[in-house]
């Protein structure tokens, strides 16, 4: 049967058309061809950018189909006993994307917005990420809709390993590699990893990344996205002949990626003058403390009332000016509704998809340089990696030896992308995906098609 037939129709996964190969698709392009509604679907984001680096790399048609959607979806309905006794079905998703270049790979988020386009995106930008950085996966993601902040520890525990049962057959170190992502952390991971473990009648700890140290976790992981982050602000910084200490920067999201992203560039000198969450900001325009911030939030589990700051408006604090704005919190922050105030000189994205691509047009226009989140945001799936195979070799590196790779492996794909991004004349956001879409597309068609 011609590969044509076995392609689900495009309507079945997006109301968008797959171009012919060699044709700009434009259908993204212009804020007035769009709703905010299909400006700020992950997967329409995702295929809108695949689509142009496709075409600007002349992408055999074939190919272009394989690639645009995902190898494997999978749906799972999770019985779960909740603590009052009663019943509840939650349903969680899994999306592999590519496994061309090795095992999927990709994080689990608990959240009552997820749905399955989201993962579907987030899946295919693993795909792209690991390409970007050169690690020998492909991309997968998956998510569970609830509300974990309204979940006990022993209700997420049930849930956690109910929905790993259910993948059982479809995870594990040479298939697909899960990690932490939204609301999930080291604790939901070594859920998984046991869970994983009992059904195999063995310890398997590189089924998952993002684990606790005592149980094959790597040095260096937890930090590992924002410490990334750091790296990539640096290299801006040279290439825009800019210096750490004049410049200032602002953070949305104070949890994993932007806590520790903004304690790495505190720590080299940057001064942090803002901090965005969901419910309010902090400014200081002489910079904040960051470490004594974090303090702050461990003792009293919010950002809020820290006394060497002002309060600010979450919406007015990503608008003020700044030499680096670091959306590190979620997906469509920078939208066509606020791009055209966006006031940074370099837009850093430690978030996944936090640009639409109406936005991108207008940072473009404006002269705000972006680090695309398939580059930015490497570092965690990087270390991942590291983890992955120090777990299979058994023999454990230092933080030491763990960083120096990570930053020599986010700097050379810096200077990767911004080449790419010459040669071809286009942003750094379509060259990140020209030069993942170029390897993954060489590897699938040097694989061949299993008939
Ligand atoms: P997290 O749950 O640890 O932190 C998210 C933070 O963002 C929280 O502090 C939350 O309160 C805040 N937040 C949520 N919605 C917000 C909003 N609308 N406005 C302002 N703040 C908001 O999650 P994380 O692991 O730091 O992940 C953040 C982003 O980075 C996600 O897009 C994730 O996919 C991406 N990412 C994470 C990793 C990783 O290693 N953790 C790696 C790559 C990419």
């Amino acid at each position: 049967m011609a590969l044509e037939n076995l392609v689900p129709p495009p309507e079945a996964l997006s109301a968008r058309p797959v171009p012919a190969a060699g044709k700009k698709d434009s259908s993204m392009a212009t804020q007035t061809t769009v709703s905010l509604a299909q400006e700020t679907n992950p997967w329409e984001a995702q295929a809108a950018r695949f689509d142009t680096a496709a075409s600007k790399l002349n992408l055999d048609p074939g190919l272009w189909k394989v690639l645009r959607f995902p190898q494997r979806e999978i749906i799972v309905h999770i019985p779960v006993q909740m603590d009052n006794g009663q019943v509840e079905v939650f349903t969680g998703y899994r999306v592999q994307h590519s496994v061309a270049r090795g095992p999927a790979k990709g994080g689990i988020r608990y959240s009552p917005d997820v749905s399955l386009d989201e993962v579907r995106a987030l899946a295919s930008w693993m795909t792209w990420k690991c390409a970007v950085v050169n690690i020998p996966f492909g991309g997968a993601k998956g998510g569970v809709i609830c509300d974990p902040r309204t979940m006990s520890q022993g209700e997420l525990e049930r849930m956690t390993r109910r929905y790993t049962a259910e993948l059982i057959e479809f995870i594990g170190p040479e298939k697909d590699v899960p990690a932490p992502d939204m609301n999930t952390n080291e604790q939901t991971m070594a859920w998984i990893m046991d869970t994983y473990s009992m059904h195999m009648r063995q310890t398997v700890t590189s089924v998952v990344t993002g684990k606790p140290i005592n149980m094959g976790g790597s040095r260096g992981r937890r930090e590992a996205t924002g410490r990334g982050v750091s790296v990539v602000c640096d290299e801006a910084l040279k290439h825009l002949g800019m210096r750490p200490e004049d410049t200032t920067v602002i953070v949305q999201g104070f949890g994993n990626v932007g806590s520790n992203a903004a304690k790495c560039l505190w720590n080299k000198g940057y001064k942090i003058v803002g901090i965005v969450e969901y419910d309010g900001g902090l400014y200081n325009v002489n910079g904040l403390d960051i470490s004594e911030l974090l303090e702050y939030k461990a003792r009293h589990s919010t950002i809020h009332g820290f006394p060497e700051a002002e309060a600010a408006d979450k919406d007015d604090l990503l608008t003020r000016p700044c030499g680096i704005l670091i959306p590190a919190a979620t997906e469509n922050v920078l939208t066509s509704l606020n791009a055209d105030r966006i006031r940074a000189r370099i837009v850093c994205e430690g978030a996944n998809g936090p640009t639409t691509t109406v936005a991108d047009e207008i940072l473009a226009a404006n002269g705000v340089f972006v680090i695309p989140d398939i580059l930015a945001n490497a570092g965690g799936v990087t270390t991942s990696y590291f983890e992955w195979v120090q777990d299979r070799m058994g023999y454990f590196w230092t933080e030491q030896e763990v960083n120096q790779r990570l930053d020599r492996i986010m700097s050379d794909s810096f200077t990767d992308v911004l080449q790419y991004a010459v040669a071809h004349n286009v942003d750094n956001r379509i060259a990140a995906y020209m030069l993942a879409v170029d390897r993954v597309a060489y590897t699938t068609k040097q694989r061949g098609m299993y008939a």
